[in-house]
């Protein structure tokens, strides 16, 4: 039976001091929110130098530029002040190379048809220019001069930018 929730609940009740942030605002003290994917290698926090109460982090499969991510980030710019956002796709993603199809069929075949797609893509780099301009042209985000899209390679740990020009 798994039993992680059972020890995460232990673990935070050891120390609550240290995950109390009394005072701290909601809002992010750097105003950027940073979409990524949600994979296990990522860790954000020491690859962009942030710190708790700097950054909005939205994660999801893939680091895509979906609908709900486009909620979050609407929320982070109109609701709690963010003006920059920051996208991170990386090298040996689940999603590159994956078929949509087989996905939708496997889907199917347990009688699901979702709204939504998983996302697969066969180009990393000309996914994320896909995300970073539609991000650029969501009129639900305020701030669209500040968005940039970074590759992680978790083999190497680097971090390079792509142009979000064609
Ligand atoms: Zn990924």
């Amino acid at each position: 039976m798994p039993k992680n929730a059972d020890e995460m609940l232990e673990h935070a009740a050891e120390h609550p001091e240290a995950l109390a942030a009394p005072g701290l605002s909601p809002r992010p003290q750097r105003k950027v929110a940073v979409l990524s994917c949600m994979d296990t290698r990522i860790d954000l926090f020491p690859m962009l130098g942030i710190e708790r109460g700097d950054a909005h982090i939205i994660r999801n499969a893939g680091g895509l530029a979906t609908d709900d991510a486009l909620r979050s980030l609407s929320a982070s710019q109109r609701l709690l002040g963010t003006e920059e956002i920051v996208v991170v796709m990386h090298r040996g993603c689940g999603l590159h190379g994956g078929s949509e199809d087989d996905f939708r069929r496997a889907l199917a075949n347990d009688g699901i048809l979702p709204t939504w797609r998983l996302g697969a893509f066969d180009n990393l780099e000309d996914t994320l220019r896909q995300s970073l301009a539609r991000l650029r042209s969501a009129r639900e985000l305020p701030h669209r001069d500040h968005i940039r899209g970074f590759v992680f390679d978790p083999e190497d740990g680097s971090l390079r930018e792509v142009d979000g020009t064609d």
